[in-house]
């Protein structure tokens, strides 16, 4: 797998960093409540999990997968729920937990969601940010950090379905995609 990448943007050290820091900001905010983050399947699943580890708090876990994106690298538009959460979001603090809010589509359509579903409240955590290419006003409240506007993968982050289990984040060589 490590032939197939081109540079690393982010090692397993400074991906530590990242959720120690987010970890801190959540504790800061979040202190005596008991907040219900949810996790974006899959890209966000090593994320999280890595996350709540740092996190020493009551936290409820669930997970929910949406699709935007098919195979490729390029959005589709519209967000479909393949897997709803099994918590109801009725009153709680909802944590949207995120790998990367890139046109910013996926997260406006669960914002709209947990709203009409009366969450107490509700913010997103992501641990990266490609505002370059947003075409959705949405606020992302935690950000681990801003990537450049290229394609992504590793820590949960996929090509295909590929590359998720990298330990770090980076870019893909461009043979790989004409293959
Ligand atoms: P949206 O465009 O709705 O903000 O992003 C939807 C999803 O597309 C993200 O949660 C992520 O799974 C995927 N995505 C967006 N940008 C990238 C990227 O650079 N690399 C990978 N692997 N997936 C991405
Ligand atoms: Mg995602
Ligand atoms: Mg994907």
């Amino acid at each position: 797998m490590d032939n197939d990448i081109l540079k690393v943007l982010y090692s397993k050290e400074q991906l530590h960093e990242f959720n120690v820091k987010l970890a801190a900001e959540l504790k800061r905010d979040y202190a005596g409540k008991y907040p219900l983050m949810v996790c974006i399947l899959k890209g966000a699943v090593l994320f999280m999990t890595d996350l709540v580890r740092e996190l020493d708090e009551y936290v409820e876990l669930d997970f929910m997968d949406v699709s935007s994106y098919g195979g490729g690298t390029e959005s589709s538009g519209d967000v479909k729920i393949l897997k709803d959460l099994d918590t109801s979001v009725k009153g709680r603090d909802v944590i949207i937990v995120e790998d990367i809010v890139d046109t910013g589509a996926t997260l406006v359509a669960l914002m709209k969601l947990f709203e009409t579903r009366q969450a107490n409240s509700v913010k997103v955590c992501s641990l990266l940010d490609k505002p370059s290419r947003r075409e959705e006003e949405v606020q992302v409240d935690y950000v681990g950090v801003t990537v450049p506007n290229e394609f992504v993968v590793g820590y949960g982050l996929d090509y295909a379905e590929k590359y998720r289990n990298l330990p770090y984040i980076g870019v893909l060589k461009p043979e790989i995609y004409s293959k």
